[in-house]
C-alpha cells in the first residue's frame, strides 16, 4: 500500500522498486561491484595504508569510481537518511567477513566516531549503523566511547590529501583504553577514499596496549 502512494526508487538506477525488492532493484543488486578484498591479501585498499599505519587487513564490500551510479548508494545512506539501506549493506559485508579467515578472530568493533555536533545535525552516525550490522553477523560487540573525536573538522570533500590529513591528524583520542587491551579491533567506516580519517583513527587505536587493527568499509572509491 505504501509503495503505491510513495513509490520507492532504486538508489542506483532510479527505477521504481517492486514490492519484493527491498533496497535495490534485482538488476542493480545482481551486479553489485563486489571487491572480494576479504579474500585478497595486499589488496588495493590495504596498499593505501602502506607506510602510513599498520592495519592487519582492510576490506570493503563494493568498489566504484566517482562517476559510477553505485556511488549514490552511499550518498543515499549518508545524506538522505536511508538507514535501512546502510544496515542491509552492512549485513552483506558482515556475512563475507564471517566467512573470511582473516576476519574470524575479531574481538571488538569500533566505528569511526562523528563529532557530536555533526551527529546531532545528521541524526545518526552512519559508521555506527554499519558497525552494528556487521556485529550482528559476526557476533562481536560494538564499542562506542573508546575512540572519540575531539575536534570538529569541516567537511572533507573539498580538500586535497595533505589538507585532509592535517585536518584529522589530531582529531581522535582514546578513552578507557584498557578495555581494548590485546584486542583485534575491526575499525568500521562507510567509505574509504584517501584513508586520512581511518589512518588517524588507526594511529590512535594502536596506542592501546597489544592491539591489532583491521578495517572494514562499505565502499572503496578507486
Ligand atoms: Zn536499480
Amino acid at each position: 500500500m505504501i509503495d503505491i502512494i510513495y513509490p520507492r526508487p532504486c538508489p542506483v538506477c532510479g527505477r521504481v522498486l517492486l514490492r519484493e525488492e527491498r533496497h535495490l532493484c534485482l538488476d542493480c543488486l545482481s551486479s553489485l561491484p563486489f571487491t572480494y578484498f576479504w579474500n585478497w591479501k595486499d589488496n588495493p585498499a590495504e596498499q593505501i595504508f602502506w607506510g602510513r599505519v599498520y592495519f592487519q587487513r582492510v576490506a570493503s564490500l563494493i568498489l566504484y569510481r566517482d562517476e559510477s551510479p553505485y556511488r549514490s548508494i552511499i550518498h543515499q545512506f549518508k545524506y538522505n537518511r536511508q538507514i535501512s539501506l546502510g544496515r542491509y549493506l552492512g549485513s552483506l559485508l558482515g556475512k563475507r567477513l564471517r566467512e573470511s579467515e582473516s576476519f574470524n578472530d575479531i574481538d571488538v568493533i569500533i566505528p569511526v566516531p562523528l563529532h557530536p555536533f555533526k551527529k546531532w545535525k545528521r541524526g545518526y552516525n552512519q559508521a555506527n549503523v554499519v558497525a552494528k550490522a556487521i556485529g550482528k553477523e559476526i557476533d562481536v560487540p560494538v564499542l562506542n566511547g573508546i575512540l572519540v573525536r575531539t575536534t570538529f573538522t569541516s567537511t572533507q570533500t573539498t580538500k586535497d590529501p595533505l589538507h585532509r590529513w592535517k585536518n584529522v591528524e589530531k582529531a581522535f583520542k582514546l578513552r578507557r583504553s584498557h578495555r581494548i587491551k590485546g584486542c583485534h579491533i575491526l575499525l568500521v567506516d562507510d567509505v574509504l577514499t584517501t584513508g586520512a580519517t581511518l589512518e588517524a583513527c588507526g594511529t590512535a587505536l594502536l596506542r592501546a596496549e597489544g592491539c591489532t587493527v583491521s578495517v572494514a568499509t562499505l565502499a572503496f572509491v578507486e
